[in-house]
């Protein structure tokens, strides 16, 4: 068992100020292997007040030290990305190919990308040239950032590199249910030798601190990505405060498959959703296909996900793991269940666990059809292996489908004209839309419209969450 129950506070590994154990568990086999602790508010607040007395300093760095920083911390993280990827897969179930290809790979570009977006950032300029008006760009403060366990170092990467490369001081809170790879980050950071109190990691939970981070008077900016529920509070919390609060939270996107879509776009769509186990903000949950094609896409859609296999993380090769936890396991199975009550038509899948395993939060790779808009299953965010298809006549209707929902992340659309593509993907609302699966390029803005949130990170966009804008005059 691994014991992990001390804190990153101000250049040192600390024990908490009180004991409160939480066991790690393998969602695999259900086992525990890690054990760490939810911090107090005491433990909060001595972190804060690390990043408080570190910001001095630390915000008068120039661009060139933070780089250099930076370059060594991107050294560090590739030297010890199997451990990294050991890591993810242990903690949320990625199966250990997956881990190294995408989870582990994500954190290395967003270092990359930020040490590139930083070089080219201009931190002050002229207003003008006529003008003696000045604008600089400076750190906000002492930042909270909390992170979700489906793309732990993703997310984990996606706020603390953009934090450094701006001037900021932070506290880090990773997910309390996948928090090994935050802090195998933190002992990364450690190694690189940021000044002490720059980083801190506290442990904890949404209620615990959680809440002291949102509501602390001495954070001047909230970064957090998780679900719908926990970013109203952090909203809340942090109103007495006035600080920045930047969400990124969940999503139901739509992905429209018109009848003139390329030969694999019914395909590419299931093997898009169950990735991850299902388990990714931007996944396209419900399928939209146009009547015409509606009979062979369901069939062409079972096919594809029966063929998906599911097993332990730790086997190589192809195959989608276990979903995060017992939580959410029965949350989806309870959806599943719901959309069979409601009447949706289950064409393959279903509650129960997979005939090759007897135990872990394993589900099957679940496809309903006829569903639609107004059921459970189009409305509710499931976060687990599980496809909703609903049949559409005109463009109109598509895009109208798609649009109702609380949600605005991700959407996808599939056809070979290239001009509706455009039409459609002017009309979507929500932060992305991916046209024929192209995948967004490195440093391009991810964020969400409506209740998905209101942050964009990635690239210059995400740098600029974490800068004041100053103007100042008479600057000569
Ligand atoms: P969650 O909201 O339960 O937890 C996320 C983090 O917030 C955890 O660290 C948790 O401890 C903390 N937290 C929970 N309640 C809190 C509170 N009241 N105050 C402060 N912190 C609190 O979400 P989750 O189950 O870990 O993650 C899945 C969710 O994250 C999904 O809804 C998914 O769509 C969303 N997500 C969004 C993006 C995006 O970029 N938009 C990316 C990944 C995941």
């Amino acid at each position: 068992m691994l014991d992990k129950r001390n804190f990153y506070i101000n250049g040192k590994w600390v024990k908490p100020s009180k004991s409160n154990d939480l066991e790690v568990i393998n969602p695999s086999n259900e086992e525990p292997f890690a054990i760490i602790s939810l911090g107090s508010k005491e433990d909060t607040n001595s972190a804060v007040n690390a990043a408080k007395q570190a910001f001095d300093k630390w915000k008068e760095t120039s661009k060139d030290e933070r780089i250099k920083l930076l370059e060594k911390l991107l050294t560090i993280y590739k030297k010890k990305s199997k451990e990294m990827s050991e890591a993810i897969s242990m903690e949320m179930g990625s199966p250990i190919d997956y881990s190294i290809s995408t989870h582990t790979v994500s954190g290395q570009s967003h270092l990359e990308d930020f040490i590139l977006r930083l070089k080219e950032f201009n931190f002050e300029e002229h207003f003008d040239t006529k003008s003696s008006n000045y604008i600089r760009h400076e750190p906000i403060g002492v930042c909270g950032l909390i992170t979700p366990w489906n793309w732990p170092i993703n997310q984990i990467a996606l706020k603390v590199v953009p934090a450094f490369a701006a001037g900021c001081t932070m506290v880090l809170k990773p997910s309390e249910i996948a928090p090994i790879s935050g802090m195998l980050f933190a002992e990364m950071i450690d190694e690189t030798g940021f000044p002490p109190g720059v980083f801190n990691l506290i442990n904890g939970d949404g209620a615990g601190v959680g809440t002291n981070i949102s509501g602390h008077p001495d954070i001047d900016m909230i970064s957090f990505t998780g679900s719908t529920r926990a970013g109203k509070l952090i909203s809340k919390n942090a109103a007495d405060t006035i600080k920045r609060v930047c969400l990124e939270l969940g999503g139901k996107g739509g992905n429209i498959v018109f009848a003139d879509s390329y030969p694999n776009a019914v395909r590419d769509g299931i093997r898009n959703v169950m990735s991850n186990s299902g388990q990714s903000c931007d996944a396209p949950t419900r399928m939209l296909v146009e009547k015409s094609i509606y009979e062979k896409a369901i069939k062409e859609a079972a096919d594809e996900a029966s063929k998906i296999k599911v097993d332990v993380a730790s086997k190589t090769g192809d195959h989608i793991g276990p979903v995060v936890s017992k939580v959410q396991y029965d949350k989806i199975i309870n959806l599943i269940k719901s959309g069979i009550d409601e009447g949706a038509t289950l064409a393959t899948g279903g509650p129960e666990l997979p005939n090759n395993l007897n135990k872990g939060y394993f589900i099957k790779p679940t496809i309903f059809t006829n569903v639609t808009n107004d059921m459970e299953i189009a409305k509710k965010e499931i976060f687990g292996p599980v496809l909703s298809i609903i049949p559409f006549e005109t463009e109109e209707e598509a895009i109208k489908i798609t649009n109702d929902t609380e949600y605005g992340l991700g959407n996808y659309l599939q056809t070979e004209d290239s001009e509706k593509a455009k039409r459609v993907a002017k009309k979507l609302r929500s932060g992305i839309v991916y046209i024929n699966g192209k995948a967004a390029d490195s440093g391009t803005p991810f964020g969400g419209y409506r209740q998905s949130g209101n942050g964009r990170e990635g690239g210059t966009w995400g740098l600029e969450e974490y800068l004041e804008v100053k103007t100042i005059t008479g600057w000569k």
